[in-house]
């Protein structure tokens, strides 16, 4: 066995090619006898690499002049806490409840500010997303899990928040489909899932919204200092920056985002069709809310989960195992997996329903 189908949640596959292009220019990148890792950031070779990895996020998503693009440490986790510190100003704000990441969000700006959380999917174990119309015309922001990781469920609509601020925790579906990225105020990501190596989170931010921020925030807390320094205040992580600018080349390579997004939709519409039509197999998410990158199901009971597991490890098919919050499967198809991933896991299931039914 060579490589697998790694269907992990995060971090998870890279494109094979990225992988041999980092290897090719690992010891020696482009001339300077050095590799990425052991240049200095205020370096040309590294300067480039930056200035290129930004520019291929403003084209491929189609980014507004007036909005900065930055390339942060921390993950996901630490933009819970940056996103209330810069952008509260009466410090309150609303959210909506679609799951894990999102009661953790809830939790980081409950410390500095007063949530309003205006809906929750927590009754139904995550498995839908509500509608929410309304909003508290006194909030700095609205904060949305737009793709949610664990419970496979995403916002296919954009909430109409009018003159407040949308933010969205795009973590697992950055750059897997077309969204309009002005209708937002701010977007951030961990790049584990979608992106690069873990390390980078990518925030993609309205420049007038992060003018300003609570004083208690520290410096590298400040969107304000990593916008006006280019991503570089500080040492960032410059080889997950260098492997970002690699997806980014990939990607536009497939086609851009329209292409991706296609896939995507392809990819995951093999596995649900199979789902909805299987006897033993469910999914367990409503239909009009279901993930086009974070795909769970379940089979009639865990014995039967586990051995599907197994089964599916033993040919390649790794990391099949479901959050222990949904149990059973959860089968992540981000960008980098191929078609044939996809196609050649519904195979096994498929004989794996005529075993065992
Ligand atoms: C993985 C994930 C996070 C946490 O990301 P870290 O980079 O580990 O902090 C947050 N939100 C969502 C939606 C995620 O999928």
């Amino acid at each position: 066995m060579d490589r697998v189908f790694n269907f992990a949640a995060g971090p998870s596959m890279l494109p094979l090619e990225v992988l041999k292009k980092a290897q090719s220019e690992l010891t020696n990148y482009n001339g300077t006898g050095m590799s990425v890792m052991e240049m200095s950031h205020r370096s040309a070779a590294f300067e480039e690499i930056i200035k290129k990895a930004e520019e291929l996020v403003r084209e491929l998503m189609g980014v507004p002049e007036n909005y900065s693009v930055m390339f942060l440490q921390g993950g996901a986790s630490t933009q819970f806490a940056m996103v209330p510190l810069n952008l509260y100003k009466n410090k309150k704000a609303d959210y909506i409840l679609t799951g894990a990441w999102a009661d953790k969000a809830i939790k980081e700006a409950q410390i500095y500010g007063e949530v309003r959380v205006l809906a929750s999917s927590k009754d139904k174990n995550f498995s839908y997303i509500p509608k929410v119309n309304t909003f508290n015309q006194d909030s700095d922001y609205v904060h949305i899990t737009m793709n949610n990781t664990i419970y496979g469920t995403r916002y296919t609509w954009i909430p109409q928040t009018g003159n407040i601020p949308l933010v969205a925790d795009m973590s697992s579906n950055i750059l897997s489909e077309k969204i309009d990225v002005s209708k937002f105020g701010l977007i951030y990501a961990g790049a584990q899932k979608n992106l690069a190596p873990s390390g980078v989170t990518l925030v993609v931010a309205r420049k007038d919204l992060i003018a300003n921020c609570l004083d208690i925030t520290p410096t590298m807390l400040q969107y304000k200092i990593h916008d006006e320094n280019k991503s570089l205040y500080n040492t960032p992580p410059c080889f997950p920056i260098y492997i970002l600018k690699l997806v980014l080349e990939w990607l536009k390579n497939e086609g851009g985002l329209k292409a991706i997004e296609e896939r995507n939709i392809e990819k995951a519409s093999i596995l649900y069709n199979f789902l909805d039509n299987s006897k033993l197999f469910k999914g367990t998410v409503v239909k009009e809310d279901r993930s086009l990158m974070n795909i769970p199901f379940v089979l009639p009971d865990d014995e039967l989960n586990k051995k599907f597991i197994d089964t599916a490890k033993k040919q390649g098919f790794v990391e099949l195992k479901g959050h222990r919050s949904v149990g059973g499967m959860r089968a992540s198809i981000y960008n980098a997996m191929p078609v044939q991933g996809v196609k050649e896991l519904v195979e096994i299931m498929k004989k794996f329903e005529k075993e065992n039914s």
